[in-house]
C-alpha cells in the first residue's frame, strides 16, 4: 500500500546500478487518487516493470482503476471502468531519447504521474451515458425520463434515426 501524496514519484538508483537486462516489479495498490483535477481513480491497481536498458529504464505498465462519471443524457452518476498499458523509455540522457522525450533525473528519480495521467484520460469517453437507451431528461419539465413518461414530446435526432432503423428492420 502506498498512500504517500507522491505515489508514482521513484527512485530508482538501484537498478539504474544494475546490469543490463535487469527487470524489477513495483505493485501498486491505491484505494483513492487524484490524477487530475477532475479525475479521481478508486481502486487504482497496477504493476510497473522497470528494466534496465543501454539507454535508460523502459516503463512497462499496466493499470486499472474506477472512476465516476455523469451521464451526458440524465446527468446520473455512473461507474466507468478503465485499464491501460504503457510502455516507455526513461534515456538516461538526451541523445538516447525515444519518441515519448522522456529524460531522467541525476537523481534517478522518475515520475510516473504525469504518464499515467495522459493515458487514464484517454480511457474516458467524451460522451459518457449511462446505459446505451438512456432516455435523458425531458427537454421541457426536466425529468428523468427514465423513470417516469411526462407526457411531453421528447423527439430527439436519434431516437428517429432508431425508430427509422426499427421500421427499415420490420
Ligand atoms: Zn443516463
Ligand atoms: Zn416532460
Amino acid at each position: 500500500m502506498r498512500n504517500t501524496p507522491h505515489p508514482f514519484r521513484l527512485n530508482l538508483g538501484f537498478i539504474v546500478h544494475q546490469e543490463v537486462g535487469y527487470k524489477h516489479e513495483i505493485p501498486f495498490e491505491i484505494e483513492k487518487y487524484q490524477i487530475s483535477d477532475d479525475l479521481e481513480i478508486r481502486n487504482f491497481k497496477g504493476v510497473a516493470i522497470i528494466s534496465r536498458t543501454p539507454q535508460g529504464l523502459l516503463v512497462q505498465g499496466t493499470f486499472s482503476g474506477e472512476s465516476t462519471l455523469e451521464c451526458v443524457r440524465c446527468l446520473k452518476e455512473l461507474k466507468h471502468n478503465l485499464s491501460w498499458e504503457l510502455t516507455d523509455l526513461f534515456a538516461f540522457n538526451e541523445k538516447s531519447v525515444s519518441e515519448s522525450d522522456l529524460v531522467m533525473g541525476e537523481d534517478a528519480q522518475i515520475d510516473l504521474q504525469p504518464l499515467l495521467r495522459e493515458y487514464a484520460l484517454l480511457e474516458i469517453p467524451i460522451n459518457p451515458i449511462c446505459k446505451n437507451n438512456c432516455k435523458g431528461l425531458c427537454f421541457e419539465c426536466g425529468q428523468d425520463l427514465n423513470a417516469i413518461d411526462c407526457g411531453h414530446k421528447n423527439i430527439s435526432e436519434e431516437s428517429s434515426f432508431s425508430a427509422l432503423k426499427d421500421l427499415l428492420e420490420e
